[in-house]
């Protein structure tokens, strides 16, 4: 890196997401995710059905691309994958309307919520914020786009994940309680959303630990797929 006029030090390169069939990527300006937004993921946690979904950020950089080595992540022993509909924006702003809200929509992809579930769970109790858990190095592995213009706005499709071949998650995009444009809309009321700003909006049943050496499959039919190899931790 080079320090570039305006800059006391070196700065970043924008992250990016690929979109298929594209020269050009995606540049990624937030990372937003829905909380719970799945019935029978809530229940196999055992959280409350009636609360409605809240959001919890990882930052920019946390964005993995499909194919990547994830070494196994530090200070957890209970590394966990959750598969999820990922919706990229081309545009925003602030209270928009649900009715509205898919016109800010660039499309959609298939991403990971990796999580370190033991962390999140022992800061949930703590009444501590949820990043130890949920943002960390390569965090937010994320397929290839597929513009809307493409693919349209998908509200029905099967979502899954495997792990060595093994199905694990397995649900259907009809199965989410809150859909894309009432999140989309529930979180500008928040924040300002902006161009480049992508949601994961949460995950279906099936949650579970992930090993050094597991092969991660996902996809969401008609969208697009992603892997990703876990391996051993990093040398310290
Ligand atoms: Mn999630």
């Amino acid at each position: 890196m080079s320090v570039s006029a305006g800059f006391v030090i070196p700065h970043a390169a924008t992250p990016s997401i690929p979109v298929a069939g594209e020269g050009k990527a995606f540049p990624v300006r937030r990372i937003w995710c829905v909380g719970r937004n799945y019935l029978d993921h809530i229940r196999e946690l055992g959280n409350d059905e009636r609360q409605p979904p809240f959001f919890f950020a990882k930052h920019a950089d946390m964005i993995t691309p499909d194919g990547a080595m994830i070494p196994y992540p530090s200070l957890t022993k209970d590394f966990q994958h959750e598969v999820e509909l990922v919706v990229a924006l081309k545009s925003g702003g602030h209270a928009i309307a649900a009715g509205h809200a898919l016109d800010h929509v660039y499309g959609y992809g298939v991403g990971i919520d990796l999580t370190r579930r033991d962390l999140q769970t022992a800061a949930r109790k703590k009444e501590q914020p949820w990043e130890i858990g949920k943002s960390f190095d390569l965090s937010a592995p994320c397929s290839a786009l597929r513009p809307a213009s493409e693919i349209g706005h998908p509200t029905h499709g099967r979502i899954w994940l495997s792990v060595n071949g093994v199905e694990r998650q397995t649900g259907d995009l009809s199965q989410m309680i809150w859909n894309v444009g009432e999140i989309i809309s529930k979180l500008s009321q928040q924040v300002s959303v902006r161009a480049g700003d992508i949601i994961m909006t949460g995950t279906p049943a099936g949650v579970a630990a992930l090993e050094p050496g597991d092969k991660v499959d996902c996809g969401i039919d008609g969208i697009a797929t992603l892997k990703i190899e876990v391996s051993k931790p990093a040398e310290q």
